[in-house]
This record gives C-alpha cells, sequence and structure tokens, in this order.
C-alpha cells in the first residue's frame, strides 16, 4: 500500500470507498510526509514499543507506527472507516483496530492485553471536539504511559505550556504539568490536512513524570480546589473557594491559609504555581 501521506493516494482512497467526513467526529486527515515523520520522531517510536492510536481515519498515522513500532492499536469511533483500515493496513501484522469510543473503552485493560500491563505511548492526531476529555482520562485512569505525543489545536498546545500570569494558564495547564512535561514540536498549518481545519494545529509532546513533581496529600481535592480556582477565574481565591460548596471551606479557612503561605487575601488562582496549589490543597 503506497503512503497515504501523499495527498493523491488519500483522495484515491476516500474516492474508492465514497467516504464522507463526519463533522461530528472532528475528522480531518493528514496528507503531509514532513509533519508525520516529525511526529514520529518526536514520539521516538522503536521496536521495543507498544503504541495506542487514538482516531487512526484511513490509516495514515498508522502506517508509519506500524513501520517503527512492535506493536499498535489504533481506536476508531467510526464504524465507516473500519473496512478501509482493513485495507490500507492489510501490510501489516502489527496492527489492532478497535471500532469503539476511546472515551468509552477501557484503555488499562487494552494496555493489559497488549502490553503486559507495561507503559505503552500514545499517539494521535486528535479530534479536536474532546482532547481535554482524552488527556485528563488517560493521565486521571492512571494509564501506563511513556509520554503522549498528539496533534492539538494550536491554542490548546499553548494552554498545557503555559506557567502563571499568562490568559491560556488553567487548570488544563496545572493538570497536564503534575502529571507530564509538555514540549511543543511543531506548528501544522491547515493545508496539512484534508478538509482544512478552521485553526492552526500543534504536535505536542507530553513526557509522563515518574513521580509528580510536586508533593500532594489528596490529589482529587487538589484538582477540585484548581477547577473551583479557575470556574471563576475573575473571583479572588477567598472568594472562588470559600463559595463553592463542594468544596467545604469557609472564606476564613482560606484567608487564614493563604496568609500562612504569605500570599496576598486577594490574590487570584491565576497567579498560584502547581507548587502553591499543591500546598494550598494539603494545608486546607
Ligand atoms: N489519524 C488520522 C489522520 O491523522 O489522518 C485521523 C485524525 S482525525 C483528526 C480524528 C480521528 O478520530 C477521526 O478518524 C475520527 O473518526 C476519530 N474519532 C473521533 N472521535 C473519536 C472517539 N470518541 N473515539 C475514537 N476515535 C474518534
Amino acid at each position: 500500500m503506497a503512503s497515504l501521506g501523499i495527498p493523491q493516494n488519500t483522495i484515491e482512497i476516500l474516492q474508492k470507498y465514497h467516504f464522507n467526513f463526519q463533522k461530528k467526529f472532528g475528522q480531518n486527515f493528514l496528507i503531509d510526509t514532513s509533519v508525520l515523520d516529525r511526529i514520529i520522531a518526536a514520539a521516538e517510536i522503536t521496536k521495543d514499543d507498544c503504541v495506542l492510536e487514538i482516531g487512526p481515519g484511513i490509516g495514515t498515522m498508522t502506517q508509519y507506527l506500524a513501520e517503527s513500532a512492535g506493536e499498535v492499536v489504533a481506536v476508531e469511533i467510526d464504524k465507516n472507516l473500519i473496512p478501509i483500515l482493513e485495507d490500507t493496513l492489510s501490510a501489516y501484522d502489527n496492527v489492532t483496530v478497535i471500532n469503539d469510543d476511546i472515551l468509552k473503552v477501557d484503555v488499562n485493560k487494552i494496555v493489559e492485553e497488549k502490553n503486559g500491563g507495561r507503559p505503552v505511548k500514545v499517539v494521535a492526531n486528535l479530534p479536536y471536539y474532546i482532547t481535554t476529555p482524552i488527556i485528563m482520562g488517560l493521565f486521571e485512569n492512571h494509564v501506563p504511559l511513556k509520554s503522549i505525543t498528539i496533534m492539538v489545536q494550536k491554542e490548546v498546545a499553548d494552554r498545557m505550556q503555559v506557567g502563571p500570569g499568562t490568559k491560556d494558564y488553567g487548570a488544563l495547564s496545572l493538570a497536564v504539568q503534575y502529571y507530564a512535561k509538555p514540549e511543543i514540536v511543531a506548528n501544522v498549518p491547515p493545508n496539512c490536512f484534508i478538509p482544512r481545519p478552521n485553526v492552526g494545529s500543534a504536535v505536542i509532546r507530553l513526557t509522563r513524570y515518574e513521580k509528580p513533581p510536586v508533593q500532594v496529600d489528596d490529589e482529587k481535592k487538589m484538582f477540585s480546589l484548581i477547577r473551583a480556582s479557575f470556574n471563576q477565574r475573575r473571583k479572588t481565591l477567598v472568594n472562588g473557594l470559600g463559595n463553592a460548596q463542594e468544596l467545604g471551606v469557609s472564606k476564613e479557612c482560606v484567608a487564614a491559609v493563604l496568609e500562612e503561605m504569605q500570599l496576598s487575601p486577594t490574590v487570584r488562582g491565576e497567579a498560584l504555581t502547581l507548587e502553591q496549589f499543591a500546598r494550598l490543597s494539603n494545608l486546607l
């Protein structure tokens, strides 16, 4: 099978199967071999790796992964793509395609079955409408991971990487940076896809920490605090957290902890580092 990264080959396959793009599934297929090469290089795939691909589409990146990895498992929601994948991946005996919703399958079970529970690498050109739940699902369910190398909307890649004091900083930045080291590896313009998305894209690599960079007594509590802080971004922490019923802390208590941390009583969540959120959570 000729490389689908070459636009003409992708167009031929789409025509052969009379494929109709489904907007609701965020279908924008890659048609640029140099971008595909960069993704594979950034993910540092070797024959020792088992790779989980989310949303293989017609199998463009899957072909590259199958060439470089020991084993590839690809989860695709659109049943119309399954016969196409059987065709485009017929040359490879190290690929398993699962027709399911990545947000519903038990990823830990897949990793157990396919890689004996050892850490896998996730590589994907993600459907942009569910980028955050996919990433958070992988981290929060403690899927054994070495790294996640993904194409996402440029703005979302920026959000994952930034620190306090910028408008993009928020709950996603803190969650990603608690679990992994983020690194943008490429910016990708709309003309590298068919159909073209309305937004710019970027490839970001998240390298999973073996141990989180901060010490937290109760992870769940810290993330509830973070969510509450950014839900009401413009409010001070005293008001935002004191008003969040689910946390069960009083304004006085928040004020006392901020004082102990030598922070201003009018400080907002957007000014706190991950380390400060961890300390706040431990003290509260
Ligand atoms: N990997 C292909 C490529 O690079 O050309 C396709 C990428 S396209 C941006 C996203 C893919 O994810 C589509 O094939 C889409 O059908 C699939 N998808 C969308 N939602 C999904 C879900 N919940 N679970 C699994 N796959 C999904």
